[in-house]
Protein backbone atom coordinates (compact mmCIF):
# COMPACT_ATOMS: atom_id res chain seq x y z
CA UNK A 1 0.00 0.00 0.00
CA UNK A 2 1.36 3.49 -0.91
CA UNK A 3 2.21 5.68 1.76
CA UNK A 4 2.10 9.03 1.04
CA UNK A 5 3.32 13.17 2.49
CA UNK A 6 -0.11 14.85 3.02
CA UNK A 7 -0.67 18.08 4.95
CA UNK A 8 -3.44 18.89 6.93
CA UNK A 9 -4.51 22.55 8.72
CA UNK A 10 -5.91 22.49 11.97
CA UNK A 11 -7.60 25.21 13.72
CA UNK A 12 -9.32 26.14 16.52
CA UNK A 13 -10.91 29.48 18.45
CA UNK A 14 -13.17 27.94 21.18
CA UNK A 15 -12.33 26.70 24.64
CA UNK A 16 -8.65 25.94 25.10
CA UNK A 17 -7.04 26.16 21.56
CA UNK A 18 -3.78 25.49 22.27
CA UNK A 19 -4.65 21.83 24.09
CA UNK A 20 -7.52 21.70 21.59
CA UNK A 21 -5.53 21.05 18.54
CA UNK A 22 -2.76 19.19 20.97
CA UNK A 23 -5.18 17.04 20.99
CA UNK A 24 -6.77 16.79 17.98
CA UNK A 25 -3.12 15.95 16.81
CA UNK A 26 -3.07 12.70 19.51
CA UNK A 27 -6.37 11.26 18.42
CA UNK A 28 -5.17 11.73 14.78
CA UNK A 29 -2.27 9.25 15.37
CA UNK A 30 -4.55 7.01 17.95
CA UNK A 31 -6.45 5.78 14.52
CA UNK A 32 -3.69 3.95 12.85
CA UNK A 33 -2.34 4.55 9.80
CA UNK A 34 -1.60 7.93 10.07
CA UNK A 35 1.72 8.85 11.35
CA UNK A 36 2.13 12.89 12.28
CA UNK A 37 5.89 13.87 10.56
CA UNK A 38 5.87 17.32 12.16
CA UNK A 39 3.57 20.43 13.25
CA UNK A 40 4.37 23.68 12.14
CA UNK A 41 4.39 26.65 14.34
CA UNK A 42 0.92 27.89 15.58
CA UNK A 43 -0.07 31.44 14.36
CA UNK A 44 -2.87 33.55 15.98
CA UNK A 45 -5.39 35.05 13.20
CA UNK A 46 -8.66 37.09 12.35
CA UNK A 47 -11.47 35.11 11.64
CA UNK A 48 -12.45 34.91 8.19
CA UNK A 49 -16.07 36.17 7.03
CA UNK A 50 -18.90 38.50 8.83
CA UNK A 51 -19.38 36.36 12.09
CA UNK A 52 -18.06 38.07 15.34
CA UNK A 53 -15.86 35.59 16.81
CA UNK A 54 -12.58 34.86 18.99
CA UNK A 55 -9.16 34.85 16.74
CA UNK A 56 -8.10 31.11 16.16
CA UNK A 57 -4.91 29.37 16.64
CA UNK A 58 -3.90 27.80 13.05
CA UNK A 59 -1.40 25.55 12.51
CA UNK A 60 -0.33 23.19 9.92
CA UNK A 61 0.72 19.00 10.25
CA UNK A 62 2.72 16.89 7.91
CA UNK A 63 1.74 13.50 7.88
CA UNK A 64 2.77 10.31 6.34
CA UNK A 65 -0.41 8.32 5.44
CA UNK A 66 -1.53 5.08 3.70
CA UNK A 67 -5.27 5.90 3.84
CA UNK A 68 -7.28 6.84 0.88
CA UNK A 69 -8.16 10.92 0.66
CA UNK A 70 -12.00 9.94 1.44
CA UNK A 71 -10.92 7.58 4.33
CA UNK A 72 -8.54 10.09 5.15
CA UNK A 73 -11.64 12.70 5.71
CA UNK A 74 -13.30 10.45 7.02
CA UNK A 75 -10.61 10.37 10.14
CA UNK A 76 -10.20 13.72 10.28
CA UNK A 77 -14.27 14.66 10.99
CA UNK A 78 -14.14 11.37 13.43
CA UNK A 79 -11.67 13.62 15.12
CA UNK A 80 -14.14 16.25 14.71
CA UNK A 81 -16.83 14.52 16.28
CA UNK A 82 -15.22 13.15 18.77
CA UNK A 83 -14.04 16.82 20.38
CA UNK A 84 -17.71 17.68 19.93
CA UNK A 85 -17.43 20.03 17.26
CA UNK A 86 -21.11 21.32 16.68
CA UNK A 87 -22.38 22.23 13.13
CA UNK A 88 -22.62 25.80 13.23
CA UNK A 89 -22.53 28.56 10.97
CA UNK A 90 -20.27 28.39 7.76
CA UNK A 91 -17.37 29.93 9.10
CA UNK A 92 -18.30 30.43 11.96
CA UNK A 93 -16.05 29.53 15.17
CA UNK A 94 -15.48 26.00 16.23
CA UNK A 95 -13.48 23.99 19.15
CA UNK A 96 -11.99 22.45 16.21
CA UNK A 97 -11.39 22.18 12.07
CA UNK A 98 -9.49 19.41 10.30
CA UNK A 99 -9.12 20.38 7.01
CA UNK A 100 -6.56 17.81 4.01
CA UNK A 101 -5.03 20.56 1.94
CA UNK A 102 -2.64 18.33 0.37
CA UNK A 103 -2.95 14.83 -0.45
CA UNK A 104 0.15 14.01 -2.37
CA UNK A 105 0.74 15.89 -5.35
CA UNK A 106 -2.86 14.88 -6.66
CA UNK A 107 -5.75 16.63 -7.56
CA UNK A 108 -9.07 15.34 -6.38
CA UNK A 109 -12.47 16.59 -6.81
CA UNK A 110 -15.31 13.99 -5.51
CA UNK A 111 -18.63 15.07 -3.68
CA UNK A 112 -17.58 16.40 -0.32
CA UNK A 113 -13.37 16.89 -0.85
CA UNK A 114 -11.85 18.90 -2.68
CA UNK A 115 -7.35 18.72 -2.44
CA UNK A 116 -6.31 20.92 -2.86
CA UNK A 117 -8.18 22.80 -0.59
CA UNK A 118 -9.68 25.51 -2.54
CA UNK A 119 -9.50 28.47 -0.04
CA UNK A 120 -5.80 26.96 0.86
CA UNK A 121 -3.96 30.05 -1.60
CA UNK A 122 -6.12 33.06 -0.60
CA UNK A 123 -5.25 31.98 3.43
CA UNK A 124 -2.01 33.22 4.94
CA UNK A 125 -2.71 31.21 8.42
CA UNK A 126 -2.80 27.94 6.27
CA UNK A 127 0.37 28.94 3.62
CA UNK A 128 1.87 30.82 6.28
CA UNK A 129 2.61 27.27 8.61
CA UNK A 130 2.68 25.10 5.46
CA UNK A 131 5.47 27.65 3.95
CA UNK A 132 7.11 26.93 7.24
CA UNK A 133 7.24 23.34 6.52
CA UNK A 134 7.70 23.01 2.79
CA UNK A 135 8.80 26.46 1.17
CA UNK A 136 9.32 25.08 -1.99
CA UNK A 137 6.66 22.60 -2.26
CA UNK A 138 4.43 23.39 -4.97
CA UNK A 139 0.62 23.58 -5.79
CA UNK A 140 -0.59 21.10 -7.80
CA UNK A 141 -3.34 23.12 -9.99
CA UNK A 142 -2.04 27.32 -9.48
CA UNK A 143 1.70 25.41 -10.04
CA UNK A 144 3.51 28.08 -8.05
CA UNK A 145 5.36 27.71 -4.97
CA UNK A 146 3.97 28.16 -1.37
CA UNK A 147 5.85 30.83 -0.74
CA UNK A 148 5.24 32.57 -3.79
CA UNK A 149 1.66 32.37 -3.01
CA UNK A 150 2.33 33.83 0.07
CA UNK A 151 3.92 36.78 -0.98
CA UNK A 152 0.93 37.29 -3.48
CA UNK A 153 -1.32 37.67 -0.66
CA UNK A 154 0.12 39.04 2.70
CA UNK A 155 -1.10 41.30 4.57
CA UNK A 156 -4.73 41.12 4.32
CA UNK A 157 -5.24 39.83 7.82
CA UNK A 158 -3.23 39.38 10.96
CA UNK A 159 -1.47 36.33 11.57
CA UNK A 160 0.71 36.16 14.47
CA UNK A 161 3.24 33.58 15.54
CA UNK A 162 1.96 32.38 18.34
CA UNK A 163 4.48 31.44 21.81
CA UNK A 164 3.88 27.44 21.95
CA UNK A 165 4.48 24.25 19.38
CA UNK A 166 2.38 21.75 19.65
P1 LIG B 1 -14.79 24.73 6.59
O1 LIG B 1 -13.62 23.85 6.92
O2 LIG B 1 -14.87 25.08 5.13
O3 LIG B 1 -14.89 25.93 7.43
P2 LIG B 1 -16.35 22.45 7.43
O4 LIG B 1 -15.17 22.00 8.26
O5 LIG B 1 -17.69 22.41 8.07
O6 LIG B 1 -16.12 23.91 6.88
O7 LIG B 1 -16.33 21.56 6.12
C1 LIG B 1 -17.42 21.50 5.27
C2 LIG B 1 -17.25 20.32 4.31
O8 LIG B 1 -16.17 20.57 3.42
C3 LIG B 1 -16.88 18.99 4.93
O9 LIG B 1 -18.01 18.29 5.34
C4 LIG B 1 -16.12 18.27 3.82
O10 LIG B 1 -16.89 17.23 3.24
C5 LIG B 1 -15.89 19.34 2.79
N1 LIG B 1 -14.52 19.39 2.24
C6 LIG B 1 -14.24 19.56 0.92
N2 LIG B 1 -12.92 19.55 0.71
C7 LIG B 1 -12.33 19.36 1.93
C8 LIG B 1 -10.97 19.26 2.35
N3 LIG B 1 -9.97 19.35 1.49
N4 LIG B 1 -10.74 19.07 3.67
C9 LIG B 1 -11.77 18.99 4.56
N5 LIG B 1 -13.07 19.09 4.21
C10 LIG B 1 -13.36 19.26 2.92
MG1 LIG C 1 -13.19 21.96 7.76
Amino acid sequence: MPVLKAYLAIGSNLGSRYLNLKKAVLLLEKYGKIKVIRCSPLYETEPVGKVKQGFFLNGVVEIKTALKPLQLLAVCKEVEKKMKRKKTVKWGPRVIDLDIILYGGRVIKVKGLTVPHKEMSKREFVLKPLVDLNGKGRHPVVKKSFSKLLKEIKGEKTVKKYGKRI
